[in-house]
């Protein structure tokens, strides 16, 4: 299937508001594998929005239209569809009921154009608005293709969107649900999953896989239709199954995680504590950790020692090393964890150094960071990364390599997957 988006409002077009519709709901579908091929804005204008309309009908199979369904003059989306449809509105009373419900309830009176509100296209499918007046409109023409029609308030069209559309574009009926399940991966980049799963995502129908990308993460959601719970459960298991043989080492979490939530989890969970060194990061690594509640738990502490005087101060890091092999090096990554660890007296320790950018340090690239992990038991490692992006992107990205890698390591001595 593929579909356009149409976003109606003279705000638009004159600049006052961004179409963040429009991106919310191409994100939506590309999620579920349905090309959008068009964005277009129309200003509150018959004319204009009917020939816009003739013109995406004929290259979609779906058009979805938000905005200009409310009460005013001004909204025409709902009329002008109609008249394109050769369909009649006609009054929905579980729409008027809602509306009246809605005046009640926020103590306001109604004034007759919010009646307007509660007429709907002939034979379509009403779309509920749990957030706002206007109802929106699911219509399935002669021809097979459909239209979509979702009021412009964010607040509305979203949940409208997730709640009341996307379930009937899946094809959801009252027999059969739709269920999702979210992979996260780490440390693989978007297209590089997208080749190493390409059959799977091409041939695989229930569930579906669809990449989503962002935050410098990678995820598949796979979506699957059903009648019965505990079949779209092995479903899904099936299906991850055979993801995980090809890239199961970088899948980090399942539906609303983050890589730092998961290390944080399995760091409490391990009952070992932590402390950081951090010279570019300077203290974001401990930072995002202590976002969570009972963080004391498990970081001791962090030294943001940027300079090379701290550095030696307080982690104890030799002069030889730093004239040797200088401050953005293996051996200095290694002993600012070492000098981090002895001083907090913690379990384990992680240190971060390198060339946030812009421009060249000690002769080594922007991007170039050493991080070193001291893991219970004496084990040492250091890992060199050649991270891309500006320098805050150079930042945050060495610090979830940081986590992912510690992740690891703590998976690795739960003896677990
Ligand atoms: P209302 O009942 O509030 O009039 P409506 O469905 O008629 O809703 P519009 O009048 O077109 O929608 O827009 C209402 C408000 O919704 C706009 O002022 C704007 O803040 C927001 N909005 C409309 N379209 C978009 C869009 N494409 N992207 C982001 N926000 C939008
Ligand atoms: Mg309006």
């Amino acid at each position: 299937m593929n579909a356009e988006i149409m976003a109606v409002g003279s705000e638009l077009l004159l600049g006052q508001i961004a179409n963040t519709n429009g991106q919310f709901i191409s994100k939506q579908l590309a999620s579920i594998g349905v090309d959008v091929y068009r964005h277009t804005v129309v200003g509150d204008n018959e004319d204009r929005l009917k020939k816009a309309l003739q013109e995406a009908h004929e290259r979609a199979d779906l058009v979805i239209l938000t905005g200009g369904l409310g009460p005013t003059k001004d909204d025409l989306t709902k009329e002008t569809v109609a008249a394109f449809c050769g369909k009649k509105l006609v009054y929905d009373e579980a729409a008027l009921h809602e509306i009246e419900h809605y005046f009640e309830r926020h103590n306001r009176v109604m004034t007759p154009n919010n009646k307007k509100q509660a007429y709907v296209i002939e034979g379509c499918t009403v779309l509920a608005n749990r957030h706002g007046m206007a109802p929106g409109m699911l219509c399935e023409l002669e021809d097979g293709k459909k239209l979509a029609l979702l009021p412009g308030p964010p607040s509305e069209m979203k949940p409208m969107f997730v709640n009341e559309l996307l379930p009937k574009l899946l094809g959801a009926t009252e027999h059969t649900e739709i269920t999702s399940r979210v992979l996260h991966f780490f440390g693989i980049g978007e297209s590089q999953l997208e080749t190493d799963l390409l059959d799977l995502i091409a041939t695989q129908t229930n569930p579906t896989i669809a990449p989503l990308a962002g935050d410098g993460e990678v995820k598949l959601r796979l979506t699957v239709k059903h009648a019965d719970k505990n079949e779209a459960a092995r479903l899904l298991d099936e299906t991850e199954a055979l993801i995980r043989k090809r890239v199961g080492s970088y899948l980090y979490g399942y539906n609303e995680t983050t890589l730092v939530k998961e290390t944080f989890l399995r760091l409490q969970a391990s009952g070992l504590t932590i402390a950081s060194a951090e010279s570019l990061t300077a203290g974001l690594f401990s930072s995002e950790l202590a976002a969570f509640a009972g963080a004391s738990d498990v970081l001791k502490g962090s030294v943001t020692a940027y300079s090379n005087e701290l550095k030696q101060q307080l982690l104890q890091v030799s002069s030889a090393t730093l004239a040797s092999d200088g401050a953005i090096s293996e051996a200095c990554a290694l002993e600012m964890a070492r000098g981090v660890k002895t001083l907090y007296g913690s379990d384990m320790a992680i240190s971060f150094t390198g060339v946030a950018g812009p421009g060249v340090q000690e002769g080594h690239e922007a991007g170039t960071v050493f991080l070193a992990l001291l893991l219970p038991g004496g084990k040492e490692r250091v890992y060199t990364l050649s991270l891309s992006g500006g320098r805050n992107a150079v930042r945050m990205r060495a610090v979830k390599f940081g986590y992912f890698y510690l992740l690891e390591e703590l998976k690795r001595s739960n003896g677990s997957k």
